[in-house]
């Protein structure tokens, strides 16, 4: 399928080579990849079903001629899990994960260096240049391994050690710069024009952002398949999501996934251009900070101040311009997150939905936690998180001391095995935790308070579906603490509090009240002096309610 570079300055268009990083007429690096969309939105639709769910079945639409078969570790075809639990937390039932740590390096990049690796091995390349904070230079290099391309990876002397050596474990030269991230890729690029060798362009190669394109493909597939295609009679095909949010650094993702969602547009296949949320660690936020500003041109941060090095892009350049464009254009925005929000959110992302990620993919979560809190993003709305990373170097940041319990069983041999094991048991979870009674008629809120709770400590936790049922058990078990829901059939939660503030032996215990529904002014005076906390479901993210509970059950 024949496919031309346009340059996005003088807009002359010429045929494709990846080595040719300029416009041939006015010498410009941004330019972009233009295919026969026509004659591919006839075509792809009975190709598809027919191939494999990898990064592969666009193959029309990605700038490679002649996939090398043998190149391929199974890219790309990451799933779309809906975040069940997150979403009933921030009360956004339609929260989608994009799991790209399950892509062959652990990160989104893989997309990124299969495509890049292929292309410039067609192109007979076998020595190339990359700076990298991390996970790009791992990507690189299981790919250039297999291509046998040698590869350059300059980082950043913050990289967290276990990355550089697994860059040297592929037989990558690992070149350390003590330096900022922007100074690297100086170097870096000067390293490689000195030697006359590809140096790898980020979001201005061509590669980088047709890779990122596979993602919106694959959002849109995996989306109708669980949600359903939007309105049929139209004609359309596959559904977007309504958000994208993702971390950045340089904002190369958002920018791919941004054409990729604007080709599918484009020939008919979609209905709507998700709204873009690109998310910075506050510490180096240049573009979120110029966005807010109302910048055209991004003002960039000299000394990033951030313990989450792989979004240290400082100086995001023009990528800042055109990505501003295109998150204005869609009614998204730009946001930014502490690192402590991140961490947070690491924790959370983790205990509610069992993914641990690196906290550059928990930034994402942190923004997507912020823009629903701000009510920008909206319940109704179907949102896709991107969530990469490759390890966890910061997990002391996230865990704080207490982390694990040790067992040391006695070694004396006199003593029988099952006595001293008992006796260490003890020690790892006395009998005696603080309780906690759930009241609640929805499975699951219960389901979900008891997650969180549990996500804050060891709590012996009851739960029970009615008023009646509650009462009874309240006054069997005199618990520490009752969460208690106001709407139930039968008996309600007023009449409950009635009941426990009329008995002597429960009218102390403290009640925090969960309830989906906003209060009238005359229920709020019903509860007021009779209960420590009320709590809106879809707002339990809310730190204060976990104050609340430890303060509570002291
Ligand atoms: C590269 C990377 C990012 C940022 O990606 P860009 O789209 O290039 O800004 C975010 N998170 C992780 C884990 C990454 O590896
Ligand atoms: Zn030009």
């Amino acid at each position: 399928m024949p496919f031309s570079v346009r340059c996005l300055d003088c807009r002359y268009t010429a045929p494709y080579s990846p080595v040719a990083t300029q416009c041939p007429r006015c010498n410009s690096q941004w330019r972009e990849a233009e295919y026969d969309y026509e004659t591919i939105a006839k075509i792809l639709p009975s190709l598809l079903p027919r191939r494999p769910f990898d990064l592969w079945r666009y193959r029309e639409l990605l700038p490679v001629r002649n996939p090398i078969p043998h190149l391929s570790l199974g890219e790309g075809g990451t799933p779309l899990i809906r975040a069940v639990n997150l979403g009933m937390m921030l009360g956004t039932p339609h929260l989608y994960i994009k799991d790209e740590r399950q892509g062959p390096t652990a990160s989104f990049k893989d997309r990124q260096a299969v495509i890049t690796i292929a292309a410039l091995k067609e192109a007979g390349i076998n020595e190339i240049v990359v700076a990298s904070t991390g996970n790009v230079a791992i990507a690189y290099s299981a790919y250039a391994a297999r291509a046998g391309i040698k590869l350059w990876a300059f980082v950043t002397s913050l990289v967290p050690a276990v990355k550089m050596r697994e860059i040297a474990l592929y037989g990558s030269q690992v070149v350390k710069v003590t330096a900022s991230y922007d100074q690297a890729k100086l170097l870096a690029a000067e390293f490689a024009r000195q030697r006359g060798l590809y140096f790898d362009l980020g979001a201005r190669a061509i590669t980088s952002i047709e890779s990122m394109k596979t993602i919106a493909f694959e959002i849109s597939e995996q989306l109708t398949a669980l949600v359903g295609p939007p309105a049929r009679d139209d004609g359309l095909r596959l559904r977007a999501p309504d958000w994208y949010i993702q971390a950045i650094s340089g904002g190369m993702g958002p920018m791919g996934v941004y054409k990729g969602f604007y080709e599918l547009k484009g020939m008919g296949w979609i209905d709507r251009m998700p709204a873009l949320a690109p998310i910075q660690a506050e510490g180096c936020a240049p573009m979120v900070n110029s966005w807010k500003k109302g910048l055209e041109e991004a003002e960039p941060v000299l000394t990033p101040r951030t313990h989450i090095e792989t979004l240290a892009t400082g100086n995001p350049g023009r990528a800042y311009t055109i990505l501003r464009n295109q998150v204005k254009a869609t009614g998204g925005v730009f946001e930014s997150v502490s690192d402590e929000e991140t961490y947070r959110a690491m924790h959370v992302l983790a205990k509610m939905e069992g993914i641990s990620a690196e906290p550059a993919a928990a930034v994402a979560f942190a923004g997507l936690f912020k823009l629903v809190r701000a009510g920008i993003i909206k319940s109704d709305d179907v949102i896709v998180v991107n969530c990469t990373g490759h390890t966890m170097p910061t997990e002391p940041f996230v865990l704080g001391e207490n982390w694990a319990r040790s067992v040391v069983l006695p070694s004396r041999s006199e003593e029988k095995p099952q006595e001293g094991l008992l006796a260490a048991l003890t020690n790892i979870a006395p009998e005696r935790f603080r309780s906690i009674v759930i009241v609640d008629d929805s499975a699951d809120s219960r389901r979900l308070i008891r997650r969180i709770l549990q996500s804050q400590g060891d709590f012996r936790i009851l739960e029970t579906p009615d008023g009646q049922s509650g009462l009874a058990l309240i006054q069997q078990e005199l618990p520490d603490l009752i969460i208690l829901d106001l709407m139930m059939p039968e008996m309600d939660g007023f009449a409950v509090l009635d009941h426990l503030k009329a008995n002597p032996e429960t009218a102390q215990i403290p009640v925090i009240v969960a309830s989906a529904k906003e209060l009238t002014p005359d229920e709020k005076s019903k509860l007021a002096g009779r209960i420590q906390s009320l709590m809106q479901k879809g707002d339990f993210l809310n730190d204060e309610f976990l104050e609340e509970v430890r303060s509570l059950i002291k």
